[in-house]
């Protein structure tokens, strides 16, 4: 069980939510898998999109799969957190899961764009906003060939997208280099753990600490 990895952790009074962006093959999936392997209580936020599922990706997991019908009309009904267009098809987080996971202490890992991420800090102010980029430019080419699911073509239209999610670099509250996995996993993960560790989102815990120490006479 996740949990047993880290002993002595207690879930935050309100969940973290993390927007995690970088151009597509730079290795968000990768990373944020390692992450809830590993951190008890986080989740990964399940997007809406109107694309066609890749291989080995199953409705409800990876996405929800959505006609752009039924998209419309959940956008109509103010249902998503944040949607943007991204390569010509629609992407969006639901506001009512979010609010659920949170709500209950869980924290969230969003894998958004660049314009997901300036609609959620325009509405969700205690999100922590984490940007993965390639060593260089040239190695994120090679990984999208590697992943070997996408056609040619799309492979250039993501190519083209890369400088509009890496020159956002300064919008965000961290970066993580994705050089080296194993370091790029230990920055990653030392982001989520520190931010789940805050004092402030601890309440209950300072609460229970004080309360001990009164009953023990030993108030500070
Ligand atoms: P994203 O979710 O950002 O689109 P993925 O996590 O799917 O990216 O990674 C794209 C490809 O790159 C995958 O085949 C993955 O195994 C590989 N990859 C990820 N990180 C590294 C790394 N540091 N070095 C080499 N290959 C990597
Ligand atoms: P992919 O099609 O490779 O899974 O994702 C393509 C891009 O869409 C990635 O940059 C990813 O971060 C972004 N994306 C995925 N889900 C969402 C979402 O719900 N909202 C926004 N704004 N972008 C998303």
């Amino acid at each position: 069980m996740a949990s047993s990895s880290l002993p002595g952790w207690r879930l935050p009074d309100e969940g973290v939510l993390f927007v995690v962006s970088g151009p597509s093959g730079v290795g968000k999936s990768t990373l944020v898998q390692a992450a809830m392997a590993t951190i008890p209580g986080l989740s990964f936020s399940v997007s809406a999109t109107t694309r066609t599922p890749r291989e080995g990706e199953r409705d409800g997991v990876h996405y929800h799969f959505l006609s752009r019908e039924r998209f419309d009309t959940l956008v109509a009904r103010g249902a998503f957190l944040e949607h943007a267009t991204v390569y010509h098809q629609a992407y969006g987080t639901l506001m009512e899961p979010t609010r659920e996971a949170l709500s209950s202490g869980r924290s969230l890992l969003l894998d958004i764009d660049v314009q997901g991420s300036r609609q959620v800090r325009a509405g969700w102010a205690a999100a922590v906003h984490v940007l993965i980029v390639p060593p260089e430019l040239e190695a994120l080419e090679s990984r999208l060939r590697a992943r070997d699911t996408d056609p040619e073509e799309v492979v250039r239209q993501r190519m083209a997208q890369v400088a509009e999610q890496v020159g956002a670099i300064a919008e965000y509250d961290y970066v993580v280099i994705n050089d080296d996995l194993d370091t790029a996993h230990r920055a990653f993960q030392a982001i989520l753990l520190a931010e789940m560790s805050r004092v402030r989102r601890r309440a209950s815990l300072v609460s229970d600490i004080e309360r001990a120490l009164e009953d023990r006479g030993e108030t500070g």
